[in-house]
């Protein structure tokens, strides 16, 4: 993102440069600015000239860049290891429930809280919650980037309105909310952000789901991206319910495959800014990669464990609020510091081929093409495996 060309609005010159955080169109006062889909359905600011008065608002609000807004920052966050103490919400959660942990927390005190469900079948946005039924489904990690069109405008009423709000959600999307609001309206908002190994494309995702149905001739009435009823926390597969029969077989496997060879992952995440420990929100939450170092009894049952990073004061206020929901330890070694709290993903080599590609022949050839799918995906398979078993090696992790 930048300015210039003798103008004062937005202009994208590398898809690279922008998060698609939707701050610059909700800042726009004039509706010059509207969020319009790539190929792959992620999000980019579109100015129409004829409505822009070139008042620079878009560029300013912009925090997709080193200098994104952490005067609130402890000067190293305060670090915990830890679970909910109900195993149902554990097991319903996609680490160790800490996020039901303070939503339940801001709930209770009146307060509303913003995080990415669904919507039209399966389409990953965020959405507001007023009450447990409706914060359930913000539950669990959805590996698409979720669409916040209007979100940030909510948050800002409901803050003008003098309620507390909780908005979780990837970095990028709180970096882009805190410059939204603006420091007045800081002070009853509660920002929360993922450890973030980057977002894939919507497009995929949709046709993936279209794929699925096809061939059970049934259509998907339930997803959950990572099972790990089925399969464990530290596996990443995805499950379908079709009608009330649950399944979850190797052949559905393929789109996490996908997602970890991060061929389908915004052009902004090899990009990103916030892989560091230097957050833009109150509190990071994660899964606890390395929990084997740091303590060992921890996940005996592997059924997950969070880890919490409280970067700031009222973050810390209120992870202190939320203590006693859960069981928690501190972390005084730096054992918690995983891939992409020291650097951004790499995106796979031929990610803007696999992006051409998909474009012109569609969802099942590419994945065909690029080894997703048919007699070529037990082999990339094999590779993929022994790729992990050699990371879990180089991180002293069980190896399986
Ligand atoms: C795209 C993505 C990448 C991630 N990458 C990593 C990683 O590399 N390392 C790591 O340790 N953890 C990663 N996480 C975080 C991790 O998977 C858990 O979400 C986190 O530990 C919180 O777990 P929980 O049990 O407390 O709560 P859960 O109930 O499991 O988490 C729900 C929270 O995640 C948010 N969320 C879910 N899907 C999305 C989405 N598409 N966009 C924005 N927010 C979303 C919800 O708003 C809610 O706040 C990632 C999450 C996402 C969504
Ligand atoms: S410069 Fe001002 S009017 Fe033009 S698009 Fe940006 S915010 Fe809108
Ligand atoms: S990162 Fe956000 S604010 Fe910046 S150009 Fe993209 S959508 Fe607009
Ligand atoms: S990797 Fe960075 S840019 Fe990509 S979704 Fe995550 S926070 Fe946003």
């Amino acid at each position: 993102m930048t300015k210039g060309d003798g103008v004062n609005h937005i202009v994208i010159h590398s898809a690279a440069d922008c998060s698609g955080c939707t701050a610059c169109a909700g800042v726009c006062t004039h509706s010059a600015i509207r969020m319009e889909p790539d190929r792959l359905g992620f999000l980019y600011p579109k100015v129409d000239e004829s409505q822009c008065v070139d008042c620079g608002m878009c560029v300013k609000v912009c925090a997709f860049h080193p200098e994104y807004d952490t005067s609130l920052n402890l000067a190293t966050p305060v670090v915990y290891g830890g679970r909910h103490k109900d195993m149902r919400e554990v097991m319903k959660s996609r680490s160790g429930a800490a996020f039901v942990a303070i939503s339940d927390y801001v709930l209770n005190h009146g307060g509303v809280v913003y995080g990415a469900g669904f919507a039209d079948h399966f389409r990953v946005v965020h959405k507001r919650a007023t009450n447990k039924a409706e914060r359930d489904e913000l539950r669990g990690s959805k590996y698409v980037q979720s669409d916040l069109t209007g979100i940030f405008s909510e948050v800002k009423t409901d803050l003008q309105n003098g309620r507390q709000v909780l908005f979780t959600g990837t970095p990028c999307q709180t970096a882009g909310l805190n410059a939204f609001v603006g420091k007045k309206l800081r002070a009853n908002l509660l920002l929360a952000d993922v450890v973030c190994h980057g977002a894939p494309a919507p497009n995929v995702w949709r046709d993936y789901l279209e794929y699925v149905e096809k061939k059970e001739h049934e259509p998907v009435t339930g997803v959950n991206f990572r099972d790990k009823e089925l399969f464990g926390w530290d596996e990443h597969r995805e499950t379908f319910t079709f009608g009330d029969k649950r399944a979850g077989t190797e052949r559905k496997k393929s789109y996490a495959i996908q997602y970890y060879s991060n061929i389908l992952t915004r052009q902004s995440c090899s990009n990103c800014y916030f892989a560091n420990t230097n957050r833009p929100s109150d509190i990071t939450l994660a899964d606890f990669w390395g929990i084997e170092r740091v303590k060992p009894d921890a996940n005996k049952d592997n059924k997950g464990v969070s880890l919490v990073l409280c970067n700031t004061e009222k973050g810390r206020e209120l992870f202190d609020s939320v203590k006693a929901e859960m069981s928690i330890f501190p972390v005084l070694s730096n054992g918690y510091m995983q891939l992409n709290l020291r650097q951004p993903t790499d995106a796979h080599p031929h990610r803007n081929e696999f992006e051409e590609y998909y474009a012109r022949y569609g969802f099942v050839r590419a994945m065909r093409h690029y080894h997703f799918m048919g007699f070529r995906l037990a082999f990339t398979r094999w590779m993929i495996r022994q790729k992990s078993r050699a990371y879990r090696f180089r991180q002293g992790l069980r190896i399986k």
